[in-house]
Parts: C-alpha cells; structure tokens; sequence
C-alpha cells in the first residue's frame, strides 16, 4: 500500500483543538486496523519549543529521542499509544536550518537556493522521512496556527506540492470554528466559509471540514458549508464541546469519519475496535469516590488568564491513573508564590489535600513555598510525588530540615550557597558560560537502576526502567552519604551511579521525588506507574 497523508489546518481561529482532533481522528484509523503516526508543524522560527517561554508555549513534551516540542505531540502519543520522535517535529526555524546547513555543504550543486521550491521540498523531505521511519500506513500532518497566516505559508505550498504529485495519497481536513453569538442566537458558518476560501487561494480545497463549536452542528449548517466549501456533507464533521477530550473518538466514530477517510483513499476498514479505548472513557465516567490532588506550580499569567496548559502531561497522568485505581481525581491548581506570603493559606490548603504534586520548573520565583510545601506534606505524611524540581526541592528541604543546613539550595538559585545539594551538571558548564541553551539540557530518555526494597522497585514492579529527562541540574554526590545517613533513600540512580534519579523517604504513605518527567510516559490505557502508586497512596 502507498503511504497516504491526511493534513489538518486551522481556520478562524487556533487553540479550539486541531491537535485533539488529529489525534482522536489517527486513534479512530488505527482502530480500523491502520497503523498512524502524527507529524506537527509549527510555523514559528524557534527551532524547537525549548527555549520559549510557558506564557507564549504551554508545556514543552519531551519526547524519547531528546526533542523539546509542542505539547500536540504529548496529545499523539497518548492517543495512538506510541512513542514519536524528533523527525515527526518540525518548525520554521528547523527547516531553515537544514536548507542552509545543505548550502553549506554545497548539496545544492551549484544552484542558486530559493525559498520556492527548496524550502518546501526540505518539508516534504521531513514528512517522508517521518512516514518511512514510523512505518505507517498514513500519517496524519497538523499545521499550526491557521490558514491566511504568513508564516503558515510555505508549508501549506509544500502540502499542496505533494497533492499535485500524488492526489489520491494526500487528502486535507480544516479545523474550524462555528461561534453562536449570544446577540444573534445561531450558528454562524461564514467565518468558516472565509477560512476555506483563504485555503483555497492557497490553492488547496479541503476533502473534509471539522467544525468546532459551543454546540452540536445541526444539519441546515452543515448542508450549508457543504454548499459554499464545495465539501460532500457526509466530509462535514460536528465537533461540539464535549463532556471530556476522551469522547471525541466515538464522537468522530458515530459520523463515520475515520470511514470517509480511508474511502478518501480508497480504502476499506480492516478492523473495528474501539472497545479498550471506549472503556477507558466508561470508567472515567463511573469513578464516584474523589481524590484531591493540589498542583503546587509556578503559574502563568497573561492579562486576566491563568495557564495551567504548562502542567498538561502531569494533569493527563494523574487521570490516567485515577481511573485505573477507580477513583475521580479532583486537580487544585495551588500558587507557591502565594505560600512564601501566607504560610497559614499553606497549611489550610495542602489540609485539605489527599496528595500534592510538585511539578517541573526553572528559577527562582516560587521556590521557596514549593519547599514549604514540601516540608508541610513530609512531616504531615501528606502523598507526595515530586517531578524534576519537584525531586531537586526534596533534598534541598531535607538537607535544611534534617541536617540543619539553612542555606541548602541549588545553585540554579543561589550560587554561593555553603551547602550546593543540587549543583549544575559538569557537562552543562559550558553551555551555561557559552550561552548555548537551545536543546542542550540533558534531555530524552535514559535507564535508571532501582535500588532492590525500595518503594520505587516495588510500584515499578522491576530494577530496571527507562523515563524522560529535561534538566540541567543534579543532585550534587558530594552530600549523598550524609543525606543518606540522615534517612533521605536513594532508590534510583544512572547504572554507572553517577545520577542520582529517585529519592524517596521510609515510614511515609507515599513520598517520592523523580529527576525524570514520568508524566511523559503515562497513556490513557497504561498509566504511569509512579502515578498509580501516588493515586493509591492519596486513595488511602
Ligand atoms: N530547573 C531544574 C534543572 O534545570 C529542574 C528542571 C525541571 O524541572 N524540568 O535542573
């Protein structure tokens, strides 16, 4: 069979869910027997989502192989239940590197370079490879932002190349808005209609049209997209706010659009099987007993909005493993900043709490309440699961509290503190006196050995496990033996002991801190293990 390639583009307006769309749409294909990888495309020049701030990013996703991208592609693995890399990724600034690296090397022959046509060829270039090396049967390409954008421009010249060459392999689906103002009380479809004709003059014509909105899409609507987009009705999919993103597979599943899309292509279903996935969704739903887990994080403000996309992978895992243990996980989004100021708002709040979780993060706003916090959930036996920084403010707090050194910090913070417990990274000197930041974090999976008895190895169920990495910092070995004395158990290193990756404490329901981002593992169906033993612990 020849690789078949199905982009999805913006209209109206971005964040109304292309990348939970494309992901819900390859989870329906793959349960038809097809086996789907996803490619994302992000218009700007960074060359990867690294080096940008939360406010302007949301999470940045770590991905196996080391790569620092948008958080469309944690969406993808936890729908298709697969692991994506780097090549599936891919920005502005990314192809621009390439084509000049390749001019550099003289791999253009002589030619004179121009943006048309090598730039798109290096995307298409890209996508290929990402088909080839996924071995899938279709992949399916989301382009960021929306149509009519200058610097969504190129890449859709590059989509509509590969569909001159090849249209029965390459198809196009826009995501669009369908607002109801209250003034008017209806539904409205021209600006969906603009969005098409914009794509359009692009010189593409989408073969479907998801339309997003408040409420359901009846069918005077649809039949007048159908019209004005030149679109079969049958290719006009409802995508109505749903009770949960989990729905949206069925959702899609009861158009038949997954069915559209292979006919599109001149394929017929292998398979139907939505069950595992369906049933996932039946036990979110069911889960009556509450847990309440407090997201202790540093937030991001932008005019009157408070972001809490930054933390989306560790609020994914915490459901993931909530419904696994059977019970509704209630998420507060807790302030640190606030904790430094009020201590009494501290106690009140994390009371109240069945677990806490002390997320990733970088500098020094907030600290300092993270590891108040910390403190409080430590000697009051409160579930604790702490990720990167969350496992750095663990020994920084143990090492003030039970040693008694009052100036223990991470250098990140203080450098010239007496007791340096977490310190930078030797290999990271360089880059931190050179400036070179952009993706070189030490990043991307590695093994980490278990100490045999711990509580780590126990709800791993094995001494041996891989998870995802995004830090500069370590633990500085200089103070492990007196921590260790002290009680701190280090029950997960490097397997040549040099990286100090899980500590942990005896005599506690669950207290754990990670230098790794396991959130980044956690599926809908196969949640993280550390998850589920930090739900079970909070159950309790
Ligand atoms: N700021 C810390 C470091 O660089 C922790 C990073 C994180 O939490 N991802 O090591």
């Amino acid at each position: 069979m020849k690789h078949k390639y199905l982009f999805i583009v913006g209209g109206v307006m971005s964040g109304v869910g292309k990348g939970t769309s494309s992901a819900a749409l390859g989870l329906t294909l793959k349960s038809k027997g097809y086996s789907v990888t996803a490619i994302k495309i992000d218009p700007y020049v960074n060359v990867d989502a690294g080096t940008m701030n939360p406010v302007e990013h949301g999470e940045v996703f770590v991905t196996v192989d080391g790569d620092e991208t948008d958080q469309d592609i944690g969406t993808y693995e936890r729908y298709l239940d697969t692991n994506i890399t780097r090549i599936n990724y891919m920005t502005t600034g990314r192809v621009y590197q390439s084509v000049i690296e390749r001019e550099r090397n003289l791999e253009y022959g002589g030619k004179c370079v121009e943006v048309v046509p090598h730039v798109p060829e290096e995307i298409i270039r890209r996508i290929e490879r990402a088909a080839k090396e996924a071995k899938a049967d279709i992949s399916l390409i989301e382009v960021g932002g929306t149509v009519g954008e200058y610097q969504g421009l190129l890449f859709l010249e590059a989509a509509r190349m590969m569909k001159v060459k090849d249209p029965d392999s390459v198809k196009f689906a826009i995501v669009s808005y369908l607002p109801v103002p209250p003034s008017v009380g209806e539904m409205k479809t021209k600006p969906t209609q603009y969005a098409v004709r914009t794509l359009n003059a692009a010189g593409i014509q989408p073969d479907f049209v998801i339309g997003r909105s408040t409420m359901e899409m009846d069918q005077p609507r649809k039949e007048k997209i159908a019209r004005f987009c030149s679109v079969p009705p049958e290719h006009i999919i409802g995508a109505a706010d749903a009770p949960s993103v989990y729905d949206i597979p069925q959702m899609f599943e009861d158009q038949n659009f997954a069915d559209n899309v292979l006919k599109c292509f001149k394929l017929k279903p292998k398979q139907n099987d939505l069950s595992e996935w369906n049933g996932f969704v039946k036990k979110l739903k069911s889960a009556k007993k509450e847990v309440k887990i407090g997201v202790v994080g540093k937030y991001f403000s932008t005019g009157d909005f408070v972001l809490s996309d930054v933390y989306l992978s560790v609020l994914e895992a915490i459901k993931h493993a909530a419904v696994h243990e059977g019970v509704k996980a209630k998420i507060e989004w807790l302030n640190s900043e606030e904790y430094e100021k009020s201590p009494a708002k501290m106690k009140k709040e994390l009371s109240e709490l069945d677990g806490v979780i002390v997320p990733g993060g970088f500098g020094s706003r907030g600290i300092e309440g993270k590891i108040k916090a910390i403190e409080f959930c430590r000697k009051n036996k409160v579930p604790y699961l702490g990720l990167c920084y969350g496992m750095q403010c663990i020994v920084i707090e143990y090492a003030r509290n039970e040693l008694g050194w009052k100036d223990a910090n991470t250098t990140e913070i203080n450098e010239k503190t007496q007791h340096p417990v977490i310190h930078i990274q030797e290999s990271q000197k360089e880059n931190v006196e050179k400036g070179k930041y952009g993706g070189t974090l030490r990043l991307g999976s590695y093994p980490c050995s278990l100490k045999k008895g711990s509580l780590s190895e126990k709800v791993y169920g094995s001494d041996m496990i891989s998870e995802r990495h995004r830090h500069r910092y370590e633990f500085n070995n200089e103070y492990r033996e007196e921590l260790e004395k002290a009680g701190l158990v280090i029950s997960g290193t490097s397997p040549d002991d040099h990286f100090v990756e899980i500590v942990e404490i005896k005599d506690h329901p669950f207290f754990v801190g990670v230098q790794f981002h396991p959130e980044f593992q956690s599926r809908p169906l196969s949640p993280h293990p550390l998850f589920q033993g930090f739900i079970k612990a909070a159950k309790k």
